[in-house]
């Protein structure tokens, strides 16, 4: 049988025992509560950061070869500017 239910693994715990909470009133994406963490979260939220933010963060990295170099220029975290690097050619 085919699952026709949507769960939503919780961005914090990435448990699925969560429920729907209604729709965010700024991106009008659907909204979960996690019955694990006890957390409210969006689910697909928007990228933090634009392609050209993401452009220009690969720029300074190449010139600078450091993580956090690019942390301190520019404000974006490491964790997502690895995950940039190891994406990027
Ligand atoms: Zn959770």
């Amino acid at each position: 049988m085919i699952k026709t239910t949507l769960t939503y693994a919780c961005r914090k715990c990435h448990s699925q025992d969560s429920r729907k909470n209604g729709k965010d009133a700024k991106s009008g994406k659907q909204k979960y509560h996690c019955k694990q963490c006890n957390s409210y979260g969006i689910v697909n939220p928007s990228p933090r950061y634009s392609q050209q933010d993401k452009q220009r963060a690969l720029r300074v990295y190449q010139e600078r070869a450091s993580l956090r170099g690019v942390e301190l220029a520019l404000g974006i975290s490491r964790k997502t500017l690895a995950a940039w690097v190891k994406k990027s050619p």
